[in-house]
């Protein structure tokens, strides 16, 4: 099969070039559990129709996921509540950094979209109406580990602790929005299942197989299981394009042109639409917070094998 030739070659040749590079951008470090973290590593790992996973580097390390959890978050709340999540949360991009309060505050409480921190935390507080704090991060969790097929996914609690003494920021917006009354549920309730659904540690390859739903219209591949309505799926992937990398979004579509969500860990989780699920890691961060090789690399594989959704 040429096209898959291609692609084992070109995932081998662009996770050797990464290992080469020296500008490989900065560790987060605002949650000190993070800022420990080795910036040399490198992973990619491409789940195709058929299940197979191929991959380059360190693409079966287990890393912090962050922001890429709210991809997961997002298909629960849909699948709870529908549609009426619009009422509680926007879907524009931001153009300003993910933690703005300022924005915040000119909206009157209702964030922007779902993948800014706000947006992120009335997705939790939607998941945890009815529940514990702990069940609602069981149900978060057996979901993940449902679409990624993996039992052995479990949330890193040296992240969560460390997320949890130091998110003063999302605190602020947490409380923000409960003064609005965008929080049905006690603040500290909400932050709680944020940080631990933001401290969920997986492979590039555990992420790619947990992405094949977004992938492959809302199944698990062309022939598997449905997970959510192809049209659900179609929509999230709007929102990861439009949304998925902070205020550097417009310039991923740019370069990358595809659907993709990136995490202060240095992770992006990518769709290529009926082709493939994608996920790559490098800890460092460029100034908009996404991976900066993750991007790079991501970049040439979408041209090298013609997957911009915006044209070969
Ligand atoms: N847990 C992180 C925070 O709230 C997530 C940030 C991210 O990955 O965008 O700051």
């Amino acid at each position: 099969m040429a096209a898959l030739d291609g692609l084992e070659q070109a995932v081998a040749e662009i996770s050797a070039e990464m290992s080469g590079q020296t500008d490989r951008g900065k560790v987060a470090d605002y949650i000190p559990q993070l800022g420990g973290v080795n910036p040399d590593q490198f992973g990619l790992a491409v789940v195709l129709a058929d299940g197979r996973a191929i991959c380059g580097g360190d693409a079966d390390t287990a890393f912090s996921i962050q922001s890429i959890s709210k991809v997961f978050t997002l298909t629960l709340a849909l699948g709870k509540i529908g549609d009426s999540l619009w009422r509680r949360v926007g879907r524009e991009p931001s153009g300003n950094p993910f933690n703005s309060i300022v924005q915040l505050e000119y909206e009157h409480g209702k964030p922007r979209n779902p993948f800014i921190n706000a947006g992120a935390l009335a997705l939790a507080d939607v998941i945890l109406s009815g529940h514990r704090p702990r069940e609602a991060l069981g149900e978060i969790l057996r979901f993940i580990r449902h679409v990624a097929d993996d039992d052995g996914i479990s949330i890193d609690q040296g992240v969560a602790i460390s997320e949890q003494e130091t998110g003063f920021r999302n605190a602020a917006l947490a409380n923000y929005m409960r003064s609005y009354a965008m929080l049905d549920n006690p603040v500290e309730f909400v932050l709680g299942v944020y940080f631990h659904h933001c401290a969920i540690a997986m492979s590039c390859r555990q992420l790619a197989m947990a992405a094949r739903y977004l992938a492959f219209s809302g199944r698990h591949g062309p022939d598997g299981r449905t997970v959510i309505s192809p049209e659900r799926a179609r929509r999230i992937n709007a929102i990861m394009l439009t949304c998925g990398h902070y205020d550097g979004s417009g310039d991923f579509a740019f370069r990358v042109g595809i659907p993709g969500k990136s995490g202060v860990g240095g992770g992006i989780l990518a769709v290529v639409p009926g082709r493939a699920s994608v996920c790559v890691w490098s800890p460092g961060l460029d100034d908009n917070g996404n991976s900066r090789l993750g991007k790079i690399a991501l970049e040439r594989l979408s041209r090298r094998m013609g997957w911009s959704v915006f044209g070969a």
